[in-house]
C-alpha cells in the first residue's frame, strides 16, 4: 500500500504530457494475473528493416493500446499497442537499437536505420520492459486487453468498446 501510494504521488507530480508507463494505480505488479497467456512463450520481433531483432521468453502482461501523447508523438500513430515482459526475459539478438529519453524517467528504443520504435522502459518499474506489439513477427499473438490514457486520445480515434478504457494508466485488473 505504501509503495502504491508513493507511486501515485510521484507520477501525479510528473510533468505533462501524461506518459505511457505511468501506471500509477495498478496494485498488482505480478505477471501471474494473466490468465489467457500464462504459458511462457518465445516471441520474436524486430524493426521494419531487420537491422534490430529481439526475443523474449517472458509471459506477456499489461497488454494495452496506449493513447498517450508521448506514444503518439514519438511514433506518429494515433495509439500504440504494447505488452510487458520481465526485463530479464528480454534481449536483443541482432543489432543494437538507438535510445532516447522520452521523459525524465522513461527511455525508448528504436531502430536508427528505419525508425521502428521497439521498447519502453521506465526507472519506476526497473524489472519490466514494454514492447511494441506491432514489432512482433506475429502481432496477432498478443492482443490489447484494455485502452489506456484515453484522456489524451485524439478526438477522431475510435475506441474498441469491447475493451475497458482508462483515462490514465490501467488500474488493477
Ligand atoms: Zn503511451
Ligand atoms: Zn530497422
Amino acid at each position: 500500500m505504501g509503495t502504491a501510494a508513493r507511486r501515485i504521488k510521484s507520477e501525479s507530480a510528473a510533468r505533462k504530457p501524461q506518459q505511457h508507463g505511468a501506471r500509477a494505480a495498478r496494485t498488482n505488479r505480478q505477471p501471474a494475473h494473466n490468465e489467457t497467456t500464462a504459458m511462457p512463450t518465445t516471441l520474436t520481433g524486430g524493426c521494419f528493416c531487420g537491422q534490430v531483432r529481439y526475443e523474449t521468453t517472458g509471459v506477456p502482461f499489461h497488454e494495452t493500446s496506449c493513447h498517450c501523447a508521448i506514444c503518439r508523438g514519438t511514433t506518429g500513430a494515433a495509439s500504440v499497442a504494447w505488452f510487458s515482459v520481465e526485463r530479464s526475459q528480454f534481449r536483443f539478438i541482432t543489432g543494437e537499437p538507438a535510445r532516447f529519453k522520452s521523459t525524465r524517467r522513461g527511455t525508448r528504443s528504436f531502430c536508427a536505420n528505419c525508425g521502428t520504435q521497439l521498447t519502453f522502459e521506465t526507472e519506476d518499474f526497473p524489472s519490466e520492459v514494454d514492447i511494441t506489439v506491432c514489432s512482433l513477427d506475429d502481432p496477432d499473438s498478443v492482443a490489447p486487453k484494455d485502452q489506456t490514457w484515453i484522456s489524451s486520445k485524439v478526438r477522431w480515434a475510435v475506441l474498441d468498446n469491447r475493451l475497458p478504457s482508462f483515462r490514465g494508466g490501467a488500474s488493477g485488473r
